[in-house]
């Protein structure tokens, strides 16, 4: 895969062996964005310090993995190769589309390229981890084909009232299990199939956002319909987003759609960093038959997309018979108390803080500002 040279162990060699080595698929350089900044080498130990831009595992591992191949084909097998990595601040400015609410801190939609695949349930659970978290959190039900919330969220039939908020009318979103929610579902009936053109629902989605009176939060989960077309281009560009998460089974027809979805975020008019990828339905533990595990969709093939996109992968989340439950009978399976499914929401939801974190750590330093003085406003 890495070009081959034969060079005697020194920091010189091995700094310009990194300056010239590209890989063979792509005739890109080894670290086409990245830099190594040092190497240190004890004995048969050579120690790498290397700044990228990607700051995801799956890159890191790459690198690493690239790094000891070309070293030890290089120095022999016996060598010993280690990394350090330190994340580059981007040079490009990162936008916000639009303005930034007032007292929300991040945005963060919930997509994929296919209906099905559990989207809702990953953002009803995903908000009540974020909650369980401590994090203040409210709820968007932008699923204009099939909003689900009222139902996860046992709020059937309840509406969100007006309140008067310094002079101005606002909607008090409804609030279950310590996430504040609002729902398209609200503007009209559960069971009414309505035909939406990507400006109308652009429209009622900005209300949603908008006129609901948030308060203080540190995670605003849109939970956006699935697909990639007129709607959802419409949708993404109306919404200050910080970053999105695409949910995927393992299935190759739901990779597909996936794919497209991580590439809409990433068209130029878009430009929204994606957070991660999640594989919903992994694989099936019967519960009489706890040794075995069956992969239903295929296995690790969002896994193995994250790598190949070089983005997180946020969960690999199993089927279990009460996720579907608990979502029908309106609490969300990640309120269980420390069950495998509610350990494995939880575990989720901390991929997703760390990887906005990373994310916020890397804005220019205006972006990083901004953010921070969004604090304490209301
Ligand atoms: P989408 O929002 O992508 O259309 P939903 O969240 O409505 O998908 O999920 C589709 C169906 O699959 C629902 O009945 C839901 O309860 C069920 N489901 C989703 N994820 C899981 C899971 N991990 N285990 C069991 N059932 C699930």
């Amino acid at each position: 895969m890495l070009k081959q040279h034969k060079l005697e162990l020194n920091k010189k060699n091995i700094e310009e062996l990194f300056e010239q080595t590209t890989l063979n698929e792509s005739n890109e350089k080894l670290l086409q964005n990245d830099s190594l900044l040092n190497v240190q080498i004890f004995g048969n130990e050579v120690i790498l310090d290397f700044e990228i831009s990607n700051p995801t595992l799956q890159y890191k591992k790459k690198i690493e993995s690239l790094s000891t191949q070309l070293l030890q084909k290089k120095f022999g097998e016996e060598l010993k190769v280690k990394t350090n990595f330190s994340i580059k601040k981007v040079e490009k400015e990162v936008k916000i589309q639009g303005n930034p609410i007032p007292g929300v801190k991040n945005i963060i939609a919930v997509s994929s390229g296919k209906g099905g695949v559990g989207k809702s349930t990953i953002s009803a659970n995903l908000s009540v981890a974020l909650a369980k978290l401590d994090y203040k959190v409210g709820l968007i039900d932008a699923d204009i084909y099939g909003p689900s919330m009222p139902i996860m969220f046992d709020l059937v039939g309840e509406s969100p009232k007006a309140i008067d908020v310094e002079g101005k009318k606002k909607m008090q979103p409804l609030e279950n299990y310590d996430v504040k929610m609002v729902s398209m579902g609200f503007f009209t009936e559960l069971n009414q199939a309505i035909v939406w053109r990507g400006p109308m629902a652009s429209k009622a989605l900005n209300q949603l956002i908008w006129d609901s009176h948030w308060g203080e939060l540190d995670y605003l989960i849109i939970d956006l319909p699935p697909g990639t077309g007129d709607i959802h281009l419409s949708l993404v560009q109306a919404i200050p987003l910080t970053g999105a998460i695409v949910v995927s089974t393992p299935q190759d027809i739901a990779l597909a759609d996936a794919r497209k979805g991580v590439n809409m975020f990433k068209m130029d008019s878009i430009d929204v960093p994606v957070v991660g990828i999640v594989e919903n339905m992994s694989y099936f533990i019967p519960e009489d038959l706890p040794n075995k595990k069956y992969f239903i969709f295929g296995k690790n093939g969002a896994k193995n997309l994250a790598e190949q996109l070089e983005i997180n992968l946020l969960a690999q989340i199993p089927i279990v018979q009460s996720v579907r439950e608990a979502s029908d009978a309106g609490r969300p399976a990640a309120l269980q108390n420390d069950t495998p499914i509610s350990n494995s929401f939880i575990n989720f939801a901390k991929e997703v803080v760390k990887a906005v974190e990373a994310r916020n750590e890397n804005l220019p330093s205006t972006e990083a500002v901004k953010i921070t003085n969004m604090k304490g406003c209301s």
